[in-house]
């Protein structure tokens, strides 16, 4: 297996002058999340933070002495690797011990140490998934329902969107409709069935995502969606307990 530059291990896209995704295109599918890089008038957020096999504070182009706002969506693996590597760490109280120990009951991280071909390039020579573990990131700020974040010329409302996991948040600038969803919602196979998760408050967030008023919705996995997009998945979830597939 070939061994992956550092500087390719992200793959990215510009969805709009001020809005990056970045993801990990050798990591397995089931793992291969979303980043989010939102370059704001006085400050960066950057949502979610991959598996943690590269760095991603060196990936990312972020202008020298501007503070960033390092958000995650939750606690899962897919979502925390690199969380470690930012100063100010935002998340919801109900994750604080997750991110404070890294666990793998509420990280799920076992569950990549295990799968076939968790890797189809090496991050590093000599990588092993068998070895992978997470590093600790306790939070220096706890979120809750209602919290704001502010980055001058814009605004993001946390939405607490527990069910997929206890924590899990999204983050909506009210102004222009701008949606980011976590793992609450997305297009694919909704995950309601992992240690945390709970079908009846998932439902409830559903019922909620099925009413939301956004221009677009950025997920924790795959491509974005439009307000019809992601009101569809949400209603399918209510009517089939499923996802797009
Ligand atoms: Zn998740
Ligand atoms: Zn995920």
């Amino acid at each position: 297996m070939t061994v992956a530059l550092s500087d390719t291990w992200f793959a990215r896209e510009r969805l709009a002058p001020d809005l990056t995704r970045l993801w990990e295109p050798f990591v397995h599918s089931f793992f291969q999340a979303n980043i989010f890089h939102l370059r704001g008038r006085d400050a960066d957020l950057v949502l979610d933070f991959g598996m943690g096999l590269a760095s991603l504070r060196d990936a990312l182009d972020v202008t020298p002495g501007k503070p960033v706002l390092a958000v995650a969506s939750h606690g899962h693996v897919d979502h925390v690797g690199s969380f470690h590597e930012f100063e100010r760490r935002f998340g919801h109280a109900a994750e604080q011990a997750a991110f404070a120990e890294m666990r793998d009951g509420e990280t799920l991280a076992a569950l990549f140490r295990d799968i076939d071909e968790a890797v189809t390039q090496l991050p590093a020579p000599a990588w092993r998934a068998a070895d992978f573990s997470l590093t600790p990131a306790p939070l220096t700020t706890l979120l809750t329902e209602g919290d704001s974040l502010d980055l001058g010329n814009a605004r993001l409302h946390v939405l607490h969107l527990p069910g997929h996991s206890p924590g899990s948040i999204g983050l909506l600038d009210e102004h222009d409709g701008l949606f980011f969803s976590g793992d609450a919602i997305y297009r694919g196979g909704l995950v309601d069935d992992v240690p945390g998760a709970d079908r009846t408050v998932y439902r409830q967030t559903m019922e909620r995502l099925a009413q939301l008023d956004v221009a677009v919705a950025h997920g924790g996995h795959g491509a974005s969606m439009d307000r019809a997009t992601m009101q569809a998945i949400a209603r399918g979830y209510l009517r089939d307990g499923d996802g797009e597939r």
